[in-house]
């Protein structure tokens, strides 16, 4: 059905009043019909309000702004710990990344480059960073913790901010980390590597971590602080 423009999906039920709901992330507007009820009553129940559903579309599309970037000049982004503004020079070379002076993160990207391939320039930087500011960590705790990896590497996860299989000895590092201040890959790791000698999060991990690292808390809610896609990411 379509009121004034807005497409309404209507949903007939046994139920026994209309229910209007406003959906992320495009603001879909679904109305609940109780099964006698007929379109003309659904059309007024829309306009009536119309004020309240499009006051949730805009909140969605606020939501929607913020958490995407588009990756040109002028927009913020982070590097271990540190707010750097964005700087997308076109350029017929060598496409890279760089910090510049004071405060740039500089794109040089192909002319008419697309998000998706700026993206994924600023990706493999950020996974390049990782790359090399791991092994030293592995070099420092693998001794104190007196375990080590078979295999580490580093992926985009949506809600963990590293993984442990501890039976294949497997090591997973989130690519945001790169966003983080350098004290977070430490922990992450150290908890990851804990994993190695403990597989649950129980007072016996507690304990280990306390020794390892006794302000292990303290960084944990740092990493937590400002999450990037979700409430409450986890190890
Ligand atoms: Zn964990």
């Amino acid at each position: 059905m379509s009121v004034v423009g807005l497409d309404i999906d209507v949903v007939r039920k046994p139920i026994k009043y209309l229910h209007l709901s406003v959906y992320p992330p495009e603001g879909r507007v679904r109305v609940s019909v109780p099964v006698h009820v007929d379109d003309e009553a659904v059309r007024l129940a829309v306009i009536s309000r119309l004020p309240w559903i499009r006051r949730k579309q805009a909140a969605f599309r606020a939501q929607a702004r913020q958490s995407r970037r588009e990756l040109v000049s002028g927009e913020a982004h982070y590097y271990l710990g540190r707010r750097y503004r964005l700087e997308v020079r076109e350029t017929r070379g060598r496409q890279s990344v760089r910090l510049r002076g004071a405060g740039y993160l500089t794109m040089n990207v192909r002319p008419g480059s697309t998000i998706e391939s700026r993206e994924r320039l600023l990706h493999a930087w950020y996974r390049s960073a990782l790359v090399e500011l791991v092994p030293p960590l592995l070099d420092t705790w693998a001794p104190v913790i007196g375990v080590s990896p078979d295999f580490w590497a580093i992926k985009r996860m949506r809600t963990r901010w590293g993984t442990c299989n501890p039976t294949a000895r497997r090591i997973w590092l989130n690519l945001e980390l790169a966003k983080k201040p350098p004290e977070c890959l430490e922990y992450v790791l150290v908890h990851e590597l804990t994993h190695l000698l403990e597989a649950s999060h129980n007072e016996r991990f507690k304990a280990l971590m306390d020794g390892f690292m006794p302000a292990w808390r303290t960084v944990r809610a740092t990493l937590n602080a400002a999450p990037l896609a979700h409430e409450a990411w986890e190890c």
